[in-house]
């Protein structure tokens, strides 16, 4: 269902083929749709006015039935470590939270896909929220382009990393396989070329393991896939994550196994250390096992602790044992350093007030 605000359709809210559809149905010939969308998406286009190779009379037609949304005045933290949380509002007053995370060669965008999350992870702060409702299509874009001009419009002498979004990752709030329609359609916007012509290995999706969603969306997108893993044998990961009553570690698996992996492309598994829970040598040995003839990379991300949630992060001796079993095994695996934990931008650590 294509989504309207005040009785008009936000034009960000539909992929190039929705968009050509759209103008199809105001009697407008097909490539005005991708003139359309080609506007859409460059910096300082607020206004159909500013649409200058359509016609005068069809701007009017467009204003009279259709928007298109922006995000303004994010509330903006910026941590010690040069990442920066976006919180943006809501037309219903929820709000989402964004992170861009930048390094010298590329700045990665941690964007939400939903307003909360029903998934109740019980590391994440995100799932003590509860599920409030999907991002439409435009909500994600947004949250793209907002954080573009933001950078467009920093200060050089500001920037650690490029001027510009380079890599983009759905790991904010909310379980993108929770709300794959909107998701693929926002990922239709930012590859299009006309649209925000983002490189599909440059973009992963990140899932707590929505087995039949995961094969949706091998099917229907091009994107880098991240598993959040964080357990080696059921019964833990049935108290970590509920998800796993659903589907087990090895559904899920073999659902990776499946997934069509984009050439010399690798599946990445998002590992969480906890302190006396799933730190062991023996569970890296059983990891190491588990994960065999799925092309892969490990990221072990030691636990962002909160005041709210009881879990401590391992020490670091642990860590690196727990690193070197996965090592001496051939696996590429990575202790995710924690950024942007002083402003709560770390991960597992996004969760609005509202
Ligand atoms: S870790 Fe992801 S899936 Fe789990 S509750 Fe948090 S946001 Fe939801």
């Amino acid at each position: 269902m294509i989504e309207q605000r005040n009785n008009k359709t936000d034009l960000k809210n539909l992929s190039q083929d929705q968009l050509v559809e759209f103008v199809e149905g105001l009697g407008q010939p097909a490539f005005r749709g991708r003139q359309i969308m080609s506007w859409l998406y460059r910096p300082g286009i607020t206004d159909f006015e500013q649409m200058t190779d359509l016609a005068k009379i069809f701007r009017k037609v467009l204003a009279e039935n259709a928007c298109f949304s922006h995000f303004h005045n994010p509330v903006i933290e910026r941590a010690e470590d040069g990442c920066v949380k976006f919180g943006f509002k809501l037309d219903d007053g929820f709000m989402i939270e964004t992170v861009l995370i930048p390094e010298p060669d590329r700045n990665t965008l941690c964007i939400s896909s939903q307003v909360g999350c029903a998934m109740k992870c019980a590391f994440c702060l995100t799932g003590t929220m509860g599920f409030k409702r999907n991002l439409t299509p435009a909500e994600i874009v947004n949250q793209v382009c907002a954080v573009r001009d933001f950078l467009i419009n920093e200060p050089r002498e500001n920037l650690i990393g490029p001027d510009r979004v380079t890599n983009l990752v759905y790991m904010g709030m909310g379980e993108p396989l929770n709300n794959t329609e909107n998701v693929l359609t926002s990922l239709s916007i930012i590859q299009e070329q006309k649209g925000l012509d983002m490189a599909s290995r440059r973009i992963t999706v990140s899932t707590c393991g929505i087995v039949p969603q995961m094969k949706r969306l091998g099917e229907e997108a091009n994107v880098n896939l991240a598993i959040s893993l964080h357990a080696v044998d059921d019964e833990t990961r049935n108290t970590l994550m509920p998800v796993n009553h659903k589907y087990s570690i090895d559904e899920l698996l073999e659902a990776c196994r499946q997934y069509p992996i984009q050439k010399r492309k690798r599946i990445m598994f998002e590992y969480i250390l906890l302190a006396g829970i799933n730190d062991t040598d023996n569970e890296a040995r059983i990891l190491a096992k588990k994960l065999r003839n799925i092309p892969c990379k490990i990221n072990l991300i030691p636990y962002n602790e909160s005041p709210e949630l009881p879990y401590k992060s391992p020490s670091k001796k642990r860590i690196l044992s727990f690193q070197n079993i996965l090592r001496e095994a051939k696996y590429s695996v990575f202790i995710r350093s924690s950024r942007g934990s002083d402003i709560s931008a770390a991960c597992g650590q996004l969760a609005s007030k509202n």
